[in-house]
């Protein structure tokens, strides 16, 4: 046999990380007749991750976790990404899902949807179905909006619902604090809210692009903007005191992530980050430290 082969037939298991994301600017250019928002953002890797341990069993799907709060069975979203990758390819072979969470959840920084990503990209393997890219990106967008980008992961500019893609060629290289207030926010509450007429302050989508591939980080920070901010400020509040506090400590940028609640701020080294990271943890206890990271979902 040779050592392809062999491969396959030792592919029974494999480990997963699937990292989170932040927006470095999210627009909403329109609502379309189904309802969804058409969108457009910049999308950003961090190393913040879960990690989805996967193992092909003989049949059925099993999902469970290392966190109570992580819902199990056919409500997870991992639990659907399987589901559809059996019924799109017509596998007959099962699997368990154990999913490593580390990433907050209902934060605005994809957690679900890493997941999802982790699934199907995994399963592509352990499966043997061998589908190409194009065909997992649309089982990808079956599933969630983020999940595509997930998959491809790095920097890239998100359009459409979020699923048509353009890759950034950028390193950005940048440390990460992200602050998550202890509030629950509903995605679906927060852009129905948006008032389209009414927003003013929208991102300039096309010059963060142009300072990302001049590698001009500094440049970025007074073009970051995301929509949904007020939006999720005036429902939930609590967005501009942290957005405040990390300012304190003069990040390249800060701005909430998806519809929230967690806020990030960008920093160009280690240090900077630390010494905000350590400051804000004294009143923030959901507090991470993290960096910008160039992959999406890959084998540990
Ligand atoms: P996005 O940024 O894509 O909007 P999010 O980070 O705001 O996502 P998630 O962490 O994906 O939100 O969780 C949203 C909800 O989805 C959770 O409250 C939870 O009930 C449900 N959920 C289903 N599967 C998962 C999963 N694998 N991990 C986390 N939440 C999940």
């Amino acid at each position: 046999m040779d050592e392809r082969a062999k491969d396959k037939v030792n592919m029974k298991k494999i480990i997963i990380k699937a990292p989170a994301k932040i927006n470095l600017s999210l627009d909403v250019t329109g609502k379309r007749q189904d309802g969804y928002h058409e969108v457009e953002m910049i999308m950003q890797s961090i190393e913040l991750c879960d990690t989805v341990y996967l193992t092909k069993t003989r049949g059925g799907i099993d999902v469970s976790a290392d966190c109570l709060d992580v819902p199990l069975g056919n409500d997870n979203i991992a639990y659907k990404a399987a589901k559809a990758m059996q019924d799109v390819f017509c596998v007959g072979d099962g699997v368990d899902i154990y999913i490593k969470k580390s990433i907050p959840m209902a934060a605005g920084l994809a957690g679900g949807s890493a997941d999802a990503a982790a699934v199907i990209w995994g399963l592509n393997r352990i499966w043997d179905i061998d589908a190409n890219r194009d065909e997992l990106m649309k089982v990808a967008v079956s599933i969630g909006a983020d999940v595509p980008f997930c998959i491809m992961g790095g920097t890239a500019l998100a359009q459409g619902i979020g699923e048509r893609l353009t890759p950034l060629s950028v390193d950005l290289n940048c440390h990460v604090v992200i602050v998550k207030p202890p509030i629950s926010v509903s995605t679906g509450k927060v852009y129905s809210s948006l008032d389209l007429i009414k927003t003013c302050k929208r991102p300039n989508t096309t010059a963060i692009i142009d300072f990302l591939k001049a590698g001009d980080i500094e440049g970025i920070g007074g073009y970051m903007e995301n929509v949904l901010e007020d939006v999720t400020e005036t429902i939930y509040g609590g967005i501009y005191d942290i957005k405040r506090e990390i300012n304190r400590f003069k990040p390249l940028g800060v701005l909430m992530s998806g519809s929230g609640p967690s806020v990030y701020g960008l920093f160009n080294t280690r240090e900077e980050a630390y010494r905000a990271y350590l400051t804000l943890k004294e009143t923030y206890g959901d507090i991470y430290i993290t960096r910008t990271c160039p992959c999406g979902v890959c084998i540990i």
